[in-house]
């Protein structure tokens, strides 16, 4: 595997506007999932079928009391050894292309277990398509990038929080940027840098980033 490619999700940057929600749903032709009002601004409220990517609302009260509120643009991290892969019992199914290492569910993924790859996943991510039995998530837009584009999230992206490169140069821009932060917000670091490929920057505790992954 080269070094690829690599994705800057730098949430102290990100305004919650949901661009990158919405050019991935208009990119890949996906439908628009009905919701319920829930009293809060989590809409749809996970990752489903047709949707590959969703921006997480998560307030809490730290324990000084103060409340904070923050926004994750959340996908596939698109591991560097992804542990989806190596539970995939179907050949086909799932795709680690060499060149970008983005990895990748085709509709053979339909005929492997749904169950494992759900379980080993450290993100939650995989999800399947009710109308097809196929596994779904990101691609990283494979279809884009090996064309010489950026993926629809990155290009919608407003205000720099999301970033997409050579895996080597956006290391050395999430190390440029928490050496940056760190001078502001003291907690600020990157998530896992070294196995994944889409890298959040955060400015606080990342559990405060993922309560989604208590459950
Ligand atoms: Fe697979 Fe989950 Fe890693 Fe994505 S984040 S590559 S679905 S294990
Ligand atoms: Fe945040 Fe950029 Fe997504 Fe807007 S488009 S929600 S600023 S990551």
């Amino acid at each position: 595997m080269s070094n690829g490619k690599s994705i800057i999700v730098d949430t102290s940057r990100c305004t919650g506007c949901r661009g990158c929600q919405v050019a991935c749903k208009q990119w890949n032709g996906l439908p628009a999932s009905p919701t319920t009002q829930t009293g809060t601004y989590q809409n749809p409220p996970d990752f489903n079928g047709c949707t590959y990517k969703v921006v997480r609302f998560a307030d809490g009260r730290g324990a000084d009391g103060k409340p904070y509120w923050y926004f994750t643009s959340d996908m596939c991290r698109h591991c560097v050894e992804p542990p989806c892969l190596a539970g995939s019992s179907v050949e086909g199914g799932m795709i680690h292309d060499e060149a970008t290492g983005a990895v990748v569910y085709t509709a053979k993924s339909k005929d492997d277990d749904f169950e494992t790859a759900q379980s080993v996943c450290p993100y939650n991510v995989p999800r399947k398509n009710e109308e097809t039995g196929a596994m779904v998530k990101c691609t990283m837009c494979i279809d884009r990038i090996s064309n010489g584009m950026v993926p629809a999230c990155v290009q919608a992206c407003p205000t720099g929080a999301m970033v997409f490169g050579d895996r080597d140069e956006i290391l050395a821009e999430v190390q440029r940027r928490v050496t940056e932060l760190k001078k502001t917000h003291p907690k600020a670091q990157a998530v896992d840098a070294d196995s994944v490929r889409v890298i959040f920057i955060v400015t606080d505790d990342p559990a405060r980033y993922h309560s989604h992954l208590k459950a």
